[in-house]
């Protein structure tokens, strides 16, 4: 599986010169299955690099929203292969909770806030409301979670021929009042994840003011890591105001802490253009991931 980060910022893309080494673009992820099935997590404006790479060929595409907010779907008008003539494009949407993700994708593309109307575009959009029905083969499987973030949402849990990763954003751990995920039952949906993609957006001075915003701090998705038994960790949807020097102080963190808990979890910084290969191997005592980098 191999799993390659294109946006990371969170709220609002935020590009120059103190955010270059990890990037400004918002969250979108893409995976390549073993078997080769494409799947991009979210469409924020990272996407648009994606669709460059992904044009001029055929083979489909099934997009998985974990949310309708701006920072999840504004790069969607900017995505090439939506221009491509019979492109099937698969939009798993999920139902319940989560159908303003789709009304919100589409309907930026209405020929007021975006020049071209979603009905005039020359691709297949497919929408599907369940993504396993959507994108699972006899190999892949994708469990969802509905996420503690105002409006609702989803987080994702894949399975490959034994290996397996989470892909969890806009998700406060522990928000106030009554969660739709309880943390017993994230650290439940996360157990023995080979690698674990999580919203780590604050940290401890966004707060008090911040709690209830759905998003969590630094110190709860280690916590997480750590109770969830989890393999590797990416820590994903950086604050708009994180520099690079301060992500680097988070991953000399990051390691510092695992030391102390005695935890063998490899942990990284989500940067554009890493990608990660899990594998599976046969030895539990090395790492199921390679990490590259490209441009
Ligand atoms: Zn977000
Ligand atoms: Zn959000």
């Amino acid at each position: 599986m191999l799993i390659t980060f294109y946006g990371v910022r969170g709220s609002i893309a935020a590009p120059g010169p103190v955010t270059a080494k990890y990037g400004g673009n918002t969250s979108c992820v893409h995976i390549r299955t073993r078997a080769g099935v494409n799947l991009i997590f979210d469409a924020g404006t990272g996407i648009r690099k994606l669709g460059m790479q992904m044009s001029g060929v055929t083979e489909p595409i099934f997009l998985l929203l974990s949310h309708g907010h701006s920072d999840h779907i504004q790069g969607f008008p900017y995505f090439d292969p939506i221009y491509q003539p019979d492109r099937v494009i698969n939009i798993c949407q999920g139902v319940e909770g989560n159908a303003a993700a789709l009304t919100n994708l589409v309907e930026q593309m209405d020929g007021s806030n975006f020049p071209v109307r979603s009905q005039d575009l020359p691709s297949v959009l497919n929408i599907v409301d369940d993504p396993g029905g959507c994108a699972e083969t006899q190999s892949l499987s994708i469990k969802r979670i509905d996420l503690n973030h105002p409006g609702g949402g989803h987080a994702y849990r894949l399975e490959e021929d034994g290996v397996s990763v989470g892909y969890i954003t806009d998700n406060e751990l522990t928000p106030p009042g009554k969660p739709a995920t309880s943390y017993a039952e994230w650290v439940d949906f996360c157990h023995g994840l080979d690698l674990l993609i999580h919203d780590a957006q604050y940290d401890e001075h966004d707060m008090p003011h911040k709690h209830g915003w759905g998003h969590s701090l630094i110190s709860q998705v280690r916590q997480l890591a750590v109770d969830a038994q989890v393999r590797n960790l990416v820590m994903f949807h950086h604050d708009p105001m994180r520099t690079d020097s301060m992500l680097d102080e988070i991953a000399i963190e990051n390691a510092r802490y695992f030391k102390s808990k005695n935890a063998r979890i490899g942990a990284w910084i989500a940067a554009e253009g890493l990608t990660i290969e899990l594998k599976k191997r046969a030895d539990p005592k090395v790492s199921t991931i390679d990490l590259f980098t490209q441009n």
